[in-house]
């Protein structure tokens, strides 16, 4: 609950302890609260797992078409920030 910065958990007085109380707000690939987690309680699949998610799925061709509607839409710059 500490150290998650999208606010995805809460702590359940009832309870008596922290729940993911909106976990659609998880950020994927964020494992800060496992890292970080006194108790070990919080574990997730690794990385690689996420990487093969993203190739099956053309996640990165996805993303490239919605940030080329973007740029065409807000008409944003074609190159990015220059150093
Ligand atoms: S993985 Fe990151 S974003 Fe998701 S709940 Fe944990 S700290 Fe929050």
């Amino acid at each position: 609950m500490t150290s998650c910065g999208r606010i995805v958990f809460r702590y359940d007085y009832e309870a008596r302890k922290s729940v993911a109380y909106e976990p659609e707000r998880c950020m994927v690939g964020c494992t800060t609260c496992a890292n970080t987690c006194t108790e070990q309680a919080i574990s997730f699949q690794p990385l690689s797992d996420i990487r093969l998610l993203i190739k099956r799925n053309k996640i990165l061709k996805r993303v490239k078409k919605v940030a080329l509607l973007d740029r065409d839409r807000f008409g944003l710059p074609e190159s990015g920030p220059t150093a």
